[in-house]
């Protein structure tokens, strides 16, 4: 029999759907990317976004459909909404909270394979159990030989005003530093090239157990330690970091250590210091220029990244401004910038959505232009020098080159080069550069 999983969303969902795969295999099924040669379908759900949301009604419906032609088993699980999960629970056959994992078994068992309603109401007597945190136990089938995200921390307590996080992943939960460092010791051992530590708000590490846990800080430094110890090349990253939560000493780390990449994606939202208050984004903009100052200083060669809510709501043209300055102050090396959407189950939901969209769509081109002018500076003084580059895939736009990326996380096309350098470190001499990407050959 076999299985398709679909998954939507950010990189935490993607982790965990490598941990559900891994149940699934285990089962007993053989894993497809073909939805319609699959008797067991599953989508990992993304509330955080209307858009992710739609997809998962139309493939429902779908799905659904086909049940009518042959025997088709449903689940979902992810990042959902309660208000979603009332809905789904009348059109899935499963719905499972990444802490019910390790009970799919038994649940895939109940189901046989034709639908079994009954199922349903055992899944939802199990939501109303403590949170558990034994999926993370669960070995995953990680999509990628050469680069692997490595679950650290679930769940917000920071309640930022735009955002269903809180809501749909519960507060925050650590996950065991022991079993955290055996993964990535395992992940070092089979050569992988770049370790991605993940949490919603994962330099807020260990917070949850200070009497049993150590901090982040401290963590970082035991992956630094376990990567000496190996004598290999790779690089460790983490996302999303808080500002609040980026002490000096989590900076101090990265530095000490080659294999914590230097490279920080450290979200803003806002360069505003009252729009920072409605978005209860519990710092000021003067703590986050001192991070980056601390960034600046002891990680000189650090790439900056950051992710811009424009048009939140009630963002004045003024507030915009201090934005786009914080921008052209800081000089990220690049910006994910979102025009704002309320979500559902997220306090500024009740606030009046009162930018109109060409209004954010216009403070999205500008705060573009500032990018390409700060990001393409920077790349203009790489070029002639030679960066060590891990080789990713590929190139999507030009036949017979490579894309690959700096420990910063810079893109490099690579012109020239064989397939075979896939998922291997390679030093290449950058010959131009535009605003986003960098252009090399092989040394
Ligand atoms: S820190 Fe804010 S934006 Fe990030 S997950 Fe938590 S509530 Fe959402």
């Amino acid at each position: 029999m076999k299985c398709c999983v679909v998954t939507l969303g950010c990189q935490m969902n993607q982790s965990d759907s490598e941990r559900i795969r891994s149940v699934i295999e285990a089962a007993g099924f053989e894993m497809t990317d073909n939805e319609e040669e699959a008797s067991l379908i599953g989508v990992v759900a993304c509330s955080v976004r209307q858009k992710a949301i739609d997809k998962v009604y139309s493939k429902i419906q779908k799905w659904n459909k086909w049940k009518s032609q042959r025997p088709l088993i449903t689940f979902v699980s992810g990042c959902i909404l309660p208000a979603d999960e009332v809905k789904f629970l009348g059109l899935f056959d499963l719905l499972f909270r990444m802490s019910e994992l390790p009970e799919l078994p038994t649940m895939l068992a109940q189901c046989g394979i034709t639908t079994e309603f009954s199922v349903r109401n055992q899944t939802v007597e199990l939501h109303r159990e403590d949170e558990r945190t034994d999926f993370w136990q669960v070995d995953p089938t990680y999509t990628s030989s050469f680069e692997a995200f490595v679950p650290v921390q679930n769940g917000c307590d920071k309640f930022c005003s735009f955002c269903a996080v809180p809501y749909t992943r519960g507060r925050e939960v650590s996950r065991a530093s022991t079993e955290i460092l055996q993964e990535v010791e395992k992940l070092i051992a089979n050569d992988v090239k770049a370790i991605t530590l993940l949490g919603q708000n994962v330099n807020s590490y260990g917070q949850d157990k200070p009497d049993d846990e150590i901090s982040f800080a401290q963590l970082l430094r035991k992956v630094g330690e376990l990567g000496e110890a190996s004598g290999k090349e790779f690089w460790v990253y983490f996302t999303s970091p808080h500002p609040r939560d980026m002490t000096r000493d989590v900076i101090e780390a990265i530095a000490d250590y080659d294999c914590l990449a230097k490279q920080i994606h450290l979200p803003v939202q806002s360069g505003d210091e009252k729009l920072l208050r409605r978005m209860n984004r519990n710092h000021s903009i003067e703590a986050y220029l001192t991070i980056v100052d601390d960034i600046r200083e002891l990680l000189p060669t650090a790439t900056i990244f950051t992710d811009i809510i424009v048009g939140f709501t009630g963002e004045s043209e003024e507030q915009f401004e201090n934005t786009s300055d914080l921008m052209k102050k800081v000089k990220f090396n690049m910006v994910y910038v979102a025009r704002y959407s309320p979500r559902v189950g997220a306090r500024a939901s009740r606030w009046k959505d009162d930018i109109t969209l060409e209004q954010k769509s216009e403070r999205l081109a500008r705060l573009s232009d500032v990018l390409k002018e700060t990001s393409s500076a920077h790349n203009q003084t790489m070029i002639g020098k030679t960066y060590r580059v891990l080789v990713e895939r590929a190139d999507k736009r030009m036949e017979g080159a490579l894309a690959s990326r700096t420990e910063g996380k810079l893109l490099v096309r690579i012109i020239d080069a064989s397939e075979d350098l896939i998922g291997t470190f390679q030093n290449v001499k950058i010959t131009s550069a535009v605003s986003l990407s960098l252009t090399g050959e092989l040394v």
